[in-house]
């Protein structure tokens, strides 16, 4: 099928254009320079700018991949999770697309989306189940146990506070560094010791591990940054940026592999996938490939323009439902920002 997919959880609004499994186009436009004074994206203004993108956005896909509107067999959508106001303008858009085309329209999952964005990985072998997925982003750090794209997904465990990107950026802005943080963090963290400062992993103890084995938290890793940096700061020494961020990075990296391979391990999967704007980061990618090999454990990792939020990932999964046999959504669907991973398509018809 061919299918037009609109994108719109946060800051990237992301139109993409999908036959099958093969991408055609992939247009992205991101607000986050406008957030950039605020270290974080501001929910109204992401809106705003979704508003103002979609229309050129639209027709820079359509043309890029000569595809005419009247061809399509379906219009895609994020209902959910993500930033109401913004997901409410994809929403909105979608529908008065389907609407005026006479199109069926299917409202879709973002962070199943993600994973479905690893079908468009023209380089890769097709995807196998049951797959472990890692998703890291600026809003979600999940882990989860994809046992059919199109039928079933597990939450295995998520953040219980900040996600991981959103640690990175905070950690960025404590260190005097501009936002986005990630990119920032490992560029500083190049010439630095990972092993400089003992940072904590945050639940990883053995009783956390217990009650909270695929969880993350972040928040507390963030403090104890801060901490260390204001004591060094009140004695009048200068703050190594470049320790501070290797050891900051290592602390994150290390809980986001070794819950994930712990995953793979306990469910007896030898699969892993990696998804989210945070895999950008080199030293995850290094860890969790080292570390998965010697568990022999696969790991796939998609183009980084398939990792961060993009319309094709919502377009791929769409044309897997329609693969699999699944009638469109009825226009009764909202935004949900806090929609569940369970929920894969929402408001399927009767
Ligand atoms: P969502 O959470 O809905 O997927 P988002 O816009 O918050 O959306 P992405 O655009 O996928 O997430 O990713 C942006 C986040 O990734 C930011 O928090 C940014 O700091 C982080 N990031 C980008 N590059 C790196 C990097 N090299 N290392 C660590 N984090 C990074
Ligand atoms: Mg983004
Ligand atoms: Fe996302």
């Amino acid at each position: 099928p061919l299918v037009l997919g609109i994108e719109t959880s946060c800051d990237e609004t992301g139109i993409g254009i999908v036959r099958g499994r093969t991408l055609l186009s992939n247009t992205i436009a991101s607000s986050m320079d406008e957030h950039a004074r605020y270290g974080g994206v501001v929910p109204e203004v992401a809106a705003r700018a979704h508003l103002e993108a979609l229309q050129p956005s639209i027709e820079a896909a359509l043309a890029e991949s000569g595809v005419a509107l009247a061809d399509l067999d379906a219009v895609a959508v994020t209902s959910g999770p993500g930033l109401a106001g913004a997901l409410m303008v994809g929403v909105g858009a979608a529908k008065a697309l389907a609407v005026s085309l006479e199109k069926p329209l299917y409202a879709v999952n973002h962070l199943v989306g993600h994973i479905a964005a690893d079908i468009l990985d023209d380089q890769a072998p097709p995807l196998e189940y049951p797959t472990v997925a890692l998703l890291v982003s600026g809003g979600h750090t999940s882990l989860l146990l994809v046992r059919d794209l199109t039928t079933d997904v597990e939450l295995l465990g998520e953040t219980m506070d900040d996600a991981a990107g959103e640690a990175f950026d905070k950690v960025a802005r404590l260190l005097g560094l501009p936002y986005p943080g990630g990119p920032e963090i490992d560029r500083a963290a190049a010439s630095g010791d990972n092993t400089a400062i003992p940072f904590p992993r945050g639940l990883s103890r053995a009783s956390d591990m217990a009650g909270h084995r695929y969880d993350f938290s972040f928040s507390g890793l963030k403090t104890a940054v801060a901490r260390w940096v204001e004591l060094r700061e009140a004695a009048g020494e200068q703050v190594p940026i470049a320790d501070v961020a290797a050891s900051f990075r290592e602390a994150v990296v290390d809980v986001l592999v070794t819950k994930a391979l712990a995953a793979c391990r306990d469910y007896g999967v030898p699969r892993l996938l990696l998804g989210g704007g945070v895999i950008a980061n080199r030293r995850l990618r290094e860890v969790a490939l080292e570390r998965a090999a010697a568990e022999g454990v696969t790991v796939r990792i998609p183009p980084l323009s398939l990792c961060t939020d993009n319309g094709a990932m919502i377009a791929a999964l769409t044309s897997e439902l329609i693969m699999a046999g699944r009638a469109p959504s009825t226009l009764e669907f909202g935004a949900d920002s806090t929609l569940p991973v369970t929920e894969i398509q929402v408001a399927e018809s009767a």
